[in-house]
């Protein structure tokens, strides 16, 4: 006999996407996705600062199975990743299963089945659970001494406010990831004045982000699927190179750091300046951020690198170690996410009572990135150990969904009524990790969103390969099966 197993996706981002439509395909037909926000699309939802670009190439961006022939540019605006991911939404006919604004604040399993409650009260109950609730998702803002006294205004990127005004204000932008740089070279245009706050400077590697993809190209593409689909696969051949650079030291790493250390010289040739923004780590360490704009900006007669730590704010400005008072009527926080969250703070109750924060106490982690020991029937999409910084990540998140989907579908026949990992497979796997991890450029002495606060980096260093060998099919060994008394 076949049962329906009853699945609720939490998240519809590109991982919640990319597990409802691999369900969908797979034949199952009882899946409801709750989603936070007020539309689909995770980060390309909440993210909308001005100057979001997409860093990664938009053929490397999309779902292996809804290429886009025509996106306007190789590196894609923020706006045109969200409209692509919610005509995808629209293509699989994914709205009617999506709650929006329905936040997960507990999810318990009790004994067969999963009660997932959210803010408005409303209850579900289902077989399986898939946490696609995101990596970079909780903003992270420090609490500066005097930022309840300033009188302008305060925005953190990651929940920008369009009615804030930028044109011809003074606006301290603070921090210098892949963000700040992204938002210092959109705003010092129109800026009166823009303080550029970095405590550790960044390696930024020139790149052309403008660059357009002409029409004509979105046209053949269009019309010659095949050929799209081939552009596909050759891009994933291309990433292969970039997961090798991050993953095992050798020439072509040095030769890419060698390219980041070119990029600074060759845009800032004042020497003291130079100095300033030359981090103390090397290149690739950190989640490398590439801009082609944004040095251009620092050397605008408007803009002001400040490298001095900040001591407080003040109501009318910024004030550093040194005693100067930057005077701002706007404070920009690119200050990044709590990245190790995950689908906290959802009150997450797994068998016998084990909540989330216990099993989590030394870090996140989980076994081949989606099974956690002690939450039975419940897997991870881009969870723990998600390859954020090495594999294209829309094609994690579909392999990781096959492979769940492919669990589902034997609980299907009733084999088994729960599924779980073992605590020995996950630290066999955890083993694998932290050993691989030895010799990735994320080891080579920086600090970076990447590092729990355990001190383990959070990321896969294993290559596509490797990754799709270990989520091809269900290892029966690492898991424990139960059925109950029926
Ligand atoms: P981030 O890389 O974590 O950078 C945060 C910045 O804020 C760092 O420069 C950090 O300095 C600084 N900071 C934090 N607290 C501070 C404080 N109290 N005082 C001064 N500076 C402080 O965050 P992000 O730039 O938002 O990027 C996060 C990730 O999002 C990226 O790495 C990337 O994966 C993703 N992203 C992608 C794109 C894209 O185009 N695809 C665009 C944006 C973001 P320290 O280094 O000294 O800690």
């Amino acid at each position: 006999m076949r049962r329906e197993p009853r699945i609720v996706v939490i998240g519809a981002g590109v991982s919640g996407i990319a597990s409802a439509i691999t369900l969908q395909r797979k034949g199952f037909r009882n899946v409801t996705i709750l989603e936070k926000g007020a539309d689909v699309g995770g980060v390309w939802h909440w993210n909308r600062y001005p100057g979001l670009t997409c860093d990664v190439p938009s053929q490397l961006y999309q779902f292996g199975f809804a290429p886009n022939p025509k996106w306007s540019a190789v590196f894609a605006p923020g706006p045109e990743i969200q409209r692509y991911l919610a005509d995808v939404v629209d293509r699989y006919h994914l709205r009617p299963l999506i709650r929006l604004n329905s936040e997960v604040v507990d999810a318990r399993f009790a004994g067969s089945e999963w009660r997932v409650r959210t803010g408005d009260g409303a209850e579900y109950a289902a077989d399986f659970v898939i946490a696609a609730t995101g990596v970079l998702h909780h903003p992270a803002q420090p609490d500066i001494p005097g930022l309840d006294q300033f009188e302008g205004d305060i925005v953190h990127t990651a929940r920008w406010d369009d009615s804030v005004r930028t044109a011809g204000r003074r606006i301290a932008v603070i921090g210098t990831g892949s963000t700040g740089v992204q938002v210092v070279s959109a705003l010092q245009p129109e800026a009166e004045r823009l303080t550029h706050f970095v405590r550790s400077p960044q390696w930024v590697i020139w790149a052309p982000m403008w660059l357009p993809q002409p029409a004509a190209v979105g046209a053949v593409l269009d019309r010659l699927p095949d050929v799209n689909k081939a552009l596909y696969r050759a891009g994933m051949i291309g990433a292969k190179l970039f997961t090798d650079i991050v993953t095992r030291p050798s020439w072509r790493r040095r030769a890419v750091q060698e390219y980041a250390r070119l990029s600074l010289r060759a845009q800032v040739r004042d020497p003291e300046l130079r100095a300033r923004l030359t981090p103390d780590y090397e290149p690739l360490c950190k989640r490398q951020v590439l801009s082609g704009s944004y040095y251009r900006a620092l050397h605008a007669r408007n803009t002001e690198l400040v490298s001095e730590g900040i001591e407080a704010v003040t109501p009318t400005g910024v004030r550093t170690s040194d005693g100067r008072e930057h005077a701002v009527d706007l404070i920009v926080f690119a200050t990044g996410f709590q990245a190790h969250n995950y689908m906290r703070p959802m009150n997450l109750i797994g068998r016998d009572g084990l909540s989330i924060d216990e099993a989590w106490a030394k870090g996140p982690r989980a076994y081949r990135m989606t099974a956690l020991p002690g939450f039975p029937n419940l897997f991870t999409v881009l969870g723990p150990n998600s390859p954020t910084g090495s594999i294209p990540l829309h094609h994690a998140a579909e392999i990781t969904a096959r492979y769940i989907a492919a669990w589902i579908a034997r609980w299907q026949t009733g084999e088994f009524d729960t599924v779980e990992v073992t605590a020995a497979a996950t630290e066999r796997f955890e083993a694998e990790v932290t050993a691989a991890l030895g010799p990735t450029v994320w080891n080579t002495g920086c600090n970076s969103w990447y590092f729990t606060e355990g001190g383990a980096i959070d990321l896969l260093p294993f290559d596509r390969a490797r990754m799709e060998s270990m989520l091809a099919a269900p290892d029966d060994d690492d898991f424990t099966l139960r059925t109950s008394a029926r």
